[in-house]
């Protein structure tokens, strides 16, 4: 059945039972004109959506519904993660193409309530309306945060050390196996195609980081890890230096790299679409915030680099030499 032949209503009918996760604080959830809910009184309002669309973001034949909702949603969830807050409300917009799968659309919903349901967020509303060829995707994401605790791009200082959250470039090189037909026949290549269909967002992690003073900058990796650091920098007007042996390239990117013959540090730092959380720390604070961080979450901060007082990036290799670095990854109108 195409979603043609139920029409926007029924539709709406049929993807909004679940949507609702965290009743408490809700006033009105889907099925008024607008949706009605109450926001922590002592807290700063996040919001910020991100626009998905059809053979410019994903094609629709090398993904499933699910996975396609589960990643449209985890982006914006990344992107409160990076300013240490917590997710509370989303609202999706749909513009569909006539000849849509319902299936593909209620799996799409399957996707978004499956990752909703793991961070409390509730779906509460969106717009749906039709399109001649390509799906596009506007995804919304209303957050909380203190105003004490807000991570931002503007506050990291010369001296901070800069970590990420999780391994770099996973995701490029699972884009590169979908893109070429490349069946994931081993765990490796599996774990790099799951790695782009279904990024992590680091929602719980982003608060916790947030909640030491220690911490100072941070931004998630959409476009690489070289351009978004670069927004750092240029935001907190200072350098940076990043060693190229303390990158971290997972054992999979590493196969990967070896199985194509291509540089798997290069990968990750200007790979891109991997959600982790670059984030900097003052210098005397990282051995604690590193041990308290892996006690919470069984998982390691890696550090990558360090904050410089001049400008500019530089990339210091395994022989000691440093060379500058530029700041690219993915750039839409490149
Ligand atoms: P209106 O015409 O007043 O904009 P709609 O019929 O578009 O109302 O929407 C009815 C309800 O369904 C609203 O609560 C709206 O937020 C919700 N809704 C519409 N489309 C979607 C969608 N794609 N995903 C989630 N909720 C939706
Ligand atoms: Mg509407």
């Amino acid at each position: 059945m195409k979603i043609k032949d139920i029409g926007e209503f029924e539709f709406i009918d049929r993807i909004r039972n679940g949507c609702l996760i965290r009743p408490d604080g809700v006033v009105q959830a889907i099925g008024d004109d607008a949706a009605a809910f109450e926001m922590p009184a002592d807290k700063l309002t996040l919001v910020t959506t991100d626009l998905l669309v059809e053979r410019v973001h994903f094609l629709r034949d090398a993904t499933t519904g699910f996975n396609l909702g589960y990643k449209a949603l985890a982006v914006n969830l990344s992107d409160i993660a990076a300013m240490g807050g917590k997710a509370r409300e989303a609202f999706i917009s749909i513009a569909v193409p006539g000849d849509c799968d319902l299936m593909f659309l209620e799996d799409f919903y399957r996707g978004m309530r499956r990752l909703a349901k793991q961070h409390d967020v509730n779906l509460l509303g969106g717009d749906t309306t039709r399109s001649k060829i390509d799906l596009v995707i506007n995804i919304g994401v209303v957050g909380s945060v203190s105003v004490q605790r807000m991570l931002v791009r503007s506050a990291a200082e010369p001296g901070d050390r800069i970590f990420t959250t999780g391994y770099l470039g996973n995701s490029r090189a699972g884009l590169h196996l979908i893109l070429n037909g490349i069946n994931a026949e081993t765990q490796s290549y599996q774990a790099l195609m799951e790695a782009h269909l279904r990024p992590y967002p680091y929602l719980e992690e982003g608060q916790f980081l947030a909640a030491h003073p220690g911490v100072h900058a941070a931004i998630d990796v959409s476009d690489g890890t070289l351009s978004d650091l670069g927004h750092i920098l240029g935001a907190s007007r200072v350098g940076g230096r990043l060693w190229s042996t303390q990158i971290p390239v997972s054992s999979p990117l590493e196969q990967f790299a070896a199985d194509f013959g291509f540089d798997a540090v290069g990968y990750a730092l200007t790979g891109g679409e991997d959600y982790t959380l670059v984030v900097t720390i003052a210098a005397d604070q990282v051995q604690a915030i590193q041990q308290m961080y892996a006690k919470r979450f069984d998982k390691h901060l890696f550090e990558i680099g360090e904050i410089t007082d001049s400008t500019g990036l530089e990339l210091v290799d395994a022989a000691g030499g440093i060379k500058a670095a530029e700041p690219e990854g993915w750039n839409h109108f490149k």
